[in-house]
């Protein structure tokens, strides 16, 4: 199947366009110009059907052209290779790629082709933050940590922070639960010489529905799950109707964990929230123990989004720790070692002296 790639072009001066958070426009670097998602869909909507039909059916030749068809071949490794629209440098993008930049003139590229059929997301949640907030809010996380190795310090390196779109399963479903407990109320008093304590047992339960809606996780293998649980919340409320207007100059994945698969562990998550609603509303026992429960989310529907990430990788002692900050909100995560080398320094920075100071108060003793 042959596939190809776009990137958007400047209008005016046919310089690439990148999507912009802070504004949320398609903006060129060169002329300052700048477009709405909407007048660059209305602009490439053609160009982009033709793509489309280009890459199902690998049509004529012409209608190739005027998709900027550009043809791969399946590279070793489960690697694709793409030729760059700008430059036409070779591009080695993996099976997953949806939108990345060439590595020699920087041009942001989309593979529309990766958004066909079943694998074109409902939303995608556009970025809000840029590569500047991200790099302010990195070098805001590492400060103070002294112990750091200087492999992520480095400005260099920091620079190579990506916004990634990554792709998630929402969830929408019923929870019906029903959970019966053992309950006690225990009283004491004094009659005449005797203490008494009274024991009243009771047979709680607790019956009911809880609607979920929009229960995220990722649907990227190469994602750590409890990374991308921890940059939730996402405001679902800026959602938008998916289009590839919004990817330049990011990177963006298709899903290879499918509905069904992501699905266990958003009906788990529904599940053990909608347990522990129903504890909460048990108070007013001396005790209150779960007999029996039967708790299930019989059914869902699954949208599939892509959502906002700025991601850091850095190797270290042939580990990978990961720093992410989410897209969207700001909220930062991420694990951080601690150098040795650089811990000595300082201990010894700070004994070294104190040593001396000891060793003078005895010498005065
Ligand atoms: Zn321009
Ligand atoms: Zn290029």
């Amino acid at each position: 199947m042959p596939s190809q790639i776009t990137n958007y072009q400047c209008p005016a001066c046919t310089g690439p366009l990148h999507f912009v958070g802070s504004s949320g426009r398609l903006e060129c670097e060169y002329c300052g110009s700048s477009y709405s998602v909407q007048e660059i869909e209305a602009l490439y909507a053609d160009k982009e059907e033709a793509a489309e039909q280009a890459g199902v059916q690998a049509q004529s030749a012409e209608a190739a052209q005027a998709a900027e068809e550009y043809s791969f071949q399946q590279g070793a490794d489960g690697l694709k290779v793409y030729s760059c629209p700008s430059c036409g440098a070779e591009l080695f993008c993996d099976e997953t790629t949806a939108a990345t930049s060439c590595p020699y003139c920087g041009n942001p590229t989309v593979v529309p082709s990766q958004f066909h059929g079943q694998r074109k997301p409902d939303f995608v949640l556009p970025f809000k933050l840029d590569k500047a907030a991200a790099v302010a809010a990195l070098k805001n996380y590492y400060k103070g940590k002294k112990l750091l190795p200087r492999a992520f310090t480095d400005q260099n390196h920091i620079e190579e922070i990506r916004g990634v779109y990554v792709p998630f399963w929402l969830f929408d479903g019923r929870v019906s639960a029903d959970i019966r407990y053992a309950a006690t109320r225990v009283r004491s008093f004094t009659s005449g010489k005797y203490r008494i304590t009274e024991t009243d047992h009771f047979d709680v339960r607790r019956a009911g529905t809880l609607d979920f809606r929009r229960i995220p996780a990722d649907g990227s293998k190469k994602m750590p799950d409890p990374m991308m649980d921890s940059l939730e919340p996402f405001d679902y409320g800026e959602l938008k109707p998916f289009s590839t207007a919004y990817l330049p100059g990011f990177l963006a994945d298709i899903y290879d964990v499918s509905a069904d698969e992501a699905a266990e562990r958003a009906v788990r998550r529904a599940c053990s929230t909608s347990i522990a609603e129903m504890n909460a509303t048990t108070g007013g026992y001396a005790s209150c123990t779960p007999v029996s429960q039967r708790v299930e989310m019989p059914r869902f529907t699954a949208h599939y989004a892509l959502l906002p990430v700025w991601m850091l990788a850095t190797r270290w002692n042939d580990k990978t720790y990961l720093f992410a900050m989410n897209g969207q909100t700001g909220k930062l995560i991420g694990d951080l070692p601690v150098s040795m080398g650089r811990w000595w320094a300082w201990f010894f920075g700070i004994a070294g002296p104190l040593a001396a100071v000891l060793a003078a108060i005895l010498f005065l003793m």
